[in-house]
């Protein structure tokens, strides 16, 4: 199976709000290869998520996937077409993101505790859950690809803005807990 490129900042895919998928395109053989397409590209390329945009695809999917140090999975493979989200009370959450369309950056980027996702599966059948701490992290990452925001857009004071090897020696210090990157 290929793997897909993936387009870096400046690609106007970026940029580009992308279209629902109409809930019967969902089971084509076309639909289905580039989910499984992005699934490859965001294990190989060790990212925690991957939105279609990303691969130049301006469709409303994204893919998601945290894996433990053992290769299990710490938040399982999730699939999102069409999603929605409903921001959850609570105040914002300040954490590290990197973005694989931005390689080799890391900033700090608040984000709402929780979110409710509502959208479509991989089958098209409808999913309603609660996302929280890294998992609602990510999903609010990638949804934010779907329309054309990218994280640098929500950083708060771009002076946390630091490559990743300069923000592994002076930024976190010691031991380095992976940020988010998607
Ligand atoms: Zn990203």
């Amino acid at each position: 199976m290929p793997v897909l490129p993936i387009v870096r900042l400046g690609h106007p895919a970026l940029r580009s709000p992308a279209r629902p998928v109409p809930a019967e395109r969902i089971g084509t053989p076309e639909v289905q290869r580039l989910i499984d397409d992005m699934v490859e590209t965001m294990r190989e390329a060790r990212g925690v998520g991957l939105a279609a945009t990303q691969v130049g695809e301006e469709l409303q999917l994204f893919v998601y996937e945290v894996r433990g140090e053992e290769s299990d999975p710490v938040v399982p493979l999730h699939v999102v077409v069409n999603p929605m989200l409903t921001p959850q009370p609570g105040e914002l959450v300040y954490d590290w993101e990197g973005c694989l369309s931005i390689p080799d950056l890391r900033g700090l980027v608040p984000r709402h505790p929780a979110v409710r996702v509502r959208g479509l599966d991989r089958q098209g059948h409808a999913v309603d859950y609660l996302a929280s701490g890294f998992e609602a992290r990510i999903v609010q990452h990638e949804f934010d690809h779907l329309n054309g925001v990218v994280f640098l857009d929500r950083m708060r004071d771009l002076r946390t803005l630091a490559f990743y090897d300069e923000w592994e020696e002076y930024m976190v210090g010691g031991a380095v807990e992976q940020a988010g990157v998607g």
